[in-house]
């Protein structure tokens, strides 16, 4: 049995005897519903659309894993520049901290896949199907009968469908688009592994939508938990203004405050919660009680705003401080993580290049010359085959190249791996020294250099070989 209020002793989702309560939020309108419909409808267009944009021959956003190449708004990444991710992504890690400081949890509320694609387009389906949330309930308690299986084969059908969708929207995101159309009209048995991937992505989505559904936020994003320790008394919330509502009572009663204890805002909310009992983790930041609650002060001609964004100090009637140190904290971090990112990116070129040593014996001493083989590769990050030229340079040495007679091929996006020798007659051999190999692209431009040694024995060694 389910108590009959949230409470903040135990989840709502969970009944008392361990088994899960599916939450049925009531419809609500308002200014912040309206707006998070539209800004989820754009995010929803920005996720299809990406994978089709082309920026510098690519799509904005392609995880291309197949040929490690990622291609991000215009700049192409090979699996050796993965290095600069480290910057992206604690960059990243502290723009959200700083979000979080300053405005809570709005990511959750406002931008999150999971919130967009459930509240804005799975819940729609439901209710469109099901009905309202009390309908909902009703059928949830039915016995199984033939308007009861018609509506549940119904809804789940689409689901699967969307479900679906969304997994290949997911999977355009890594593979190219004619490949994801190839897959898709050709048979599964010749893509065998892609076809398990996209039916374990869909069946994934389908049971966290369509089953799991908060639990996910509640359960398993470790976001909400990381809540209390980047928010403070200053950090924008959705908060209850106890002063201005306590004590409950009804409208139209002297000495109460302005809640009327309706409990509207408890049944719009997504997650079970009831938001005048505290900040809660469970909180996703939907703004709905706001709306809710909006709407009953509406009702009674009263202010608005006894739900609403505020700091807890706002709610408690103190100033909200909007520069506090751990603002300039998370701000400096941010932006040294960007900073760090967009110089690496900077130095970013359009192929790679890197030279070891080839296994074996460090050099070679003939009659003739001494010696160094090296293993040059070379990564084109274009999407065309391009020619690249091998130049190499010694301060003051007389030697031979060879490796590079007629430059070197790589296909598109691809990888040429080249043996180079280096020879110097013994007779010019004056000791060890640096060497600069330098690629030049088919344009003639001077793409990057990387240092080797050529080694050998002691010259005076030599004289008596
Ligand atoms: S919707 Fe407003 S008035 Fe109704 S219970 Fe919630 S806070 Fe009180
Ligand atoms: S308490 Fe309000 S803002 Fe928080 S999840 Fe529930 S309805 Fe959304």
């Amino acid at each position: 049995m389910k108590p009959s209020r949230p409470s903040k002793e135990t989840p709502t989702t969970i009944n008392q005897d361990g088994s899960r309560f599916f939450i049925h939020p009531a419809d609500v309108t308002g200014f912040f519903t309206r707006w998070r419909r539209v800004f989820a409808l754009l995010l929803i267009g920005v996720y299809v659309l990406l994978p089709w944009i082309p920026i510098g021959g690519h799509p904005a956003i392609f995880l291309d894993v197949i040929n490690r190449r990622f291609h991000l708004f215009g700049l192409t990444f090979a699996a050796q520049d993965l290095w600069m991710a480290f910057f992206f992504i604690t960059g990243l890690g502290f723009s959200l901290f700083f979000v979080t400081a300053l405005f809570g949890r709005i990511w959750c509320g406002w931008a999150c896949p999971q919130t967009v694609f459930l509240e804005h387009v799975y819940r729609r389906i439901e209710r469109w199907i099901d009905g309202d949330a009390t309908a909902r309930r009703k059928l949830d308690a039915a016995p199984w009968n033939g308007a009861k299986i018609g509506k549940r084969l119904l809804k789940n059908g689409i689901f699967l469908f969307i479900s679906a969708a969304i997994a290949h929207l997911f999977l355009a995101y890594f593979i190219s688009i004619p490949q994801l159309y190839s897959w898709m009209t050709n048979s599964p048995t010749e893509h065998w592994g892609a076809f398990v991937f996209m039916a374990v992505a869909t069946l994934l989505i389908f049971g966290n939508f369509a089953w799991f559904r908060e639990q996910l936020c509640l359960i398993i994003c470790p976001y909400g938990r990381l809540q209390s320790a980047l928010i403070d008394d200053d950090s924008l919330i959705i908060g209850y203004d106890e002063g201005r509502g306590e004590p409950r009572g009804p409208a139209k009663q002297e000495g109460f405050g302005d809640c009327i204890n309706c409990y509207r805002c408890v049944q719009v909310c997504p997650t079970g919660i009831d938001i005048r009992q505290g900040l809660q983790m469970e909180c996703i930041g939907c703004a709905n009680c706001i709306d809710a609650c909006d709407n009953i002060m509406s009702k009674l001609n009263r202010p608005k705003g006894l739900i609403r964004y505020d700091s807890q100090a706002g709610l408690a009637g103190q100033k909200r401080k909007f520069i506090r140190p751990r603002i300039f904290i998370y701000a400096a971090l941010m932006l040294a993580g960007a900073t760090a990112f967009t110089l690496s990116a900077m130095q970013l070129r359009s192929a790679n290049m890197n030279v070891v040593r080839m296994t074996g014996r460090p050099y070679y001493v003939t009659e003739e010359v001494v010696r160094n083989q090296y293993m040059v590769r070379v990564i084109n990050k274009m999407n065309e085959p391009r020619t690249f030229e091998l130049r190499s340079s010694a301060e003051g040495q007389t030697y031979t190249m060879e490796g590079n007679e007629e430059g070197i091929i790589v296909p598109p996006l691809g990888e040429e791996v080249r043996p180079v020798i280096i020879s110097i007659a013994r007779k010019n051999y004056l000791g060890r020294f640096p060497l600069e190999f330098t690629l030049i692209s088919p344009e003639g431009e001077n793409i990057l250099s990387r240092e080797a040694e050529f080694l050998g024995p002691k010259p005076e060694l030599l004289k008596e070989l």
